[in-house]
């Protein structure tokens, strides 16, 4: 598929999510937070949810963890414009809680057309939630960060720490910054 052509699927799945009401979700948000990026990526990355900034822009990791993540991106001379990211729920939990297991089963089939269209190479998972909702075989984030895993369709996983638990906790920083240095060889 052409850029076009997967830019303009990609505006009909953002319009399925601004309608969908398939969760508790979609009564306390005020706009639905599809993902954004590079329609041709090569790596697209799966946060867990919005958050308050999020949830009133309506784009994903644009508050304190998107910070940490562009710079990131930055030690690794990529940018926002090289990547697709979007969120296990496409819309924020209240007070910032947990999404609970229907809300992400809900929202799964939104990732899954995104995928379908954009085919990373590569998927990176941030944080717990995603890690569990993607890759729920493989025993967690605590064992899987910072290795690759190709799933049976030939895409390549890499589990990484959510940035938000990286600015809370000094240890997990800099697990964070050394695992996100593996993505310049997996991308090679
Ligand atoms: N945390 C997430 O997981 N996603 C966002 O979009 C923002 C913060």
């Amino acid at each position: 598929m052409r850029s076009v052509e997967k830019q303009t699927e990609l505006t009909k799945i953002r319009e399925k999510i601004a309608n969908c009401f398939d969760c508790q979700l979609s009564s306390s948000r005020a706009n639905t937070v599809p993902g954004e990026g590079n329609p041709d990526a090569e790596i697209l990355f799966i946060g867990e949810a919005p958050g308050a900034t999020e949830d009133r822009e309506g784009k994903p990791f644009c508050g304190q963890s998107g910070k940490f993540l562009d710079q990131l991106l930055a030690k690794i001379e990529l940018s926002r414009s090289d990547i697709f990211i979007t969120n296990t729920c496409k819309c924020r939990p209240p007070e910032n809680r947990d999404p609970l297991p229907e809300e992400k089963a809900a929202c799964r089939k939104f990732l899954d057309q995104q995928l379908q269209i954009i085919k990373p190479k590569i998927i990176v998972c941030l944080g717990k939630h995603s890690v569990e909702t993607y890759l729920p075989e493989m025993g967690g984030i605590a064992k899987m960060h910072g290795k690759p895993f190709v799933s049976a369709d030939g895409r390549v996983y890499l589990a990484l720490y959510h940035p938000a638990a990286a600015l809370h906790n000094g240890g997990l920083r800099q697990t964070l910054i050394d695992d996100f240095m593996i993505i310049p060889t997996l991308l090679k």
